[in-house]
């Protein structure tokens, strides 16, 4: 499933090949995403142009001229990819956004838990879907300073909360647990028993988990390449994720897996330990 570095990455290749560039036509496919694709989803995109490519959390926003934004998530099995002529297109393309001048994006999701939505708004802030998003790892603000209090506030498990969209944007499955890891926190232990050194340590291993992500083009899993159809490199990086009953980098214990909310959590039981205020010196 695409994470904040994986549409990171996006966002970075749209900068590149489609700013600037005035549609000309849209096709879908008519099959439902995650929720329809707006009625005046191809009327409203075509004539205008691409300014500006924004990340918010897993959200891709492309501010177009005349002012609109085009709403991108890519769900769980969503792909761009950008070809400089007409291409063929294969099953599971459910829009193409063709370019004057030639050039087309291409969005192609098997599993269609993914969305495409054009609004109109006066900035970026005023659409629902960032109101709703909480603080991204990347921006501004993304210390102890914020992190803290908002761990003191809930019983919820460390591994619950990054990932809630609402509190955490852009954090999936794959950077939780190796956050946790790389902060030495276990994922099962509750927010409101974190001290302060450890959520310093915390907002410090989200960030320099992501940016290393990002530096490295994202993680790829079956399901998932960058759009020019590159893999991404991360996942030769990762110490936890799915490496169930390999021996931890840093300790060489077993690294377990354990279930939480329907999801699958990986994590070192010698070095993530569960009790509160404890942390293992070793390594
Ligand atoms: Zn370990």
């Amino acid at each position: 499933m695409p994470e904040l570095p994986e549409v990171e990455t996006i966002a970075r290749k749209l900068r590149n090949t489609v700013v600037g560039k005035r549609v000309s036509a849209v096709f879908l496919s008519g099959k439902s995403l995650r929720a329809p694709v707006p009625g005046h989803f191809a009327s409203a995109l075509t004539d205008r142009t691409i300014r500006r490519v924004h990340r918010m959390g897993k959200y891709l926003i492309l501010e177009m001229e005349p002012k609109a934004f085009w709403l991108i998530h890519l769900g769980m099995s969503g792909r761009l990819f950008y070809f400089s002529q007409p291409a063929t297109k294969p099953e599971h393309t459910h829009a193409v956004i063709q370019f004057e001048g030639g050039g087309e994006l291409q969005y192609r999701d098997p599993r269609r838990f993914g969305l495409l939505d054009i609004q109109e708004a006066s900035t970026l802030f005023a659409l629902n879907q960032v109101q709703r998003l909480g603080k991204d790892p990347l921006g501004t603000g993304f210390d102890a300073g914020w992190l803290w209090p908002e761990l003191l506030h809930t019983r919820r498990d460390l591994k619950a909360f990054l990932l809630d969209q609402s509190r955490v944007a852009g954090v999936g499955n794959i950077y939780a647990c190796e956050s946790l890891f790389r902060a030495r926190l276990h994922p099962a232990r509750r927010c409101n028993t974190v001290s302060r050194k450890e959520a310093v340590a915390l907002a410090r291993a989200v960030r320099h988990v992501l940016r290393h992500a990002v530096a490295h083009r994202g993680t790829t899993f079956s399901d998932f390449t960058d759009s020019d159809g590159e893999p991404g490199e991360h996942q030769d990086f990762l110490h936890v994720f799915q490496r169930e009953g390999e021996k931890c980098h840093r300790c060489r214990a077993r690294i377990q897996r354990l279930r939480q909310g329907n999801r699958s959590t990986y994590f070192c039981p010698r070095c993530q330990n569960r009790a509160p205020g404890r942390m293992k010196k070793k390594g």
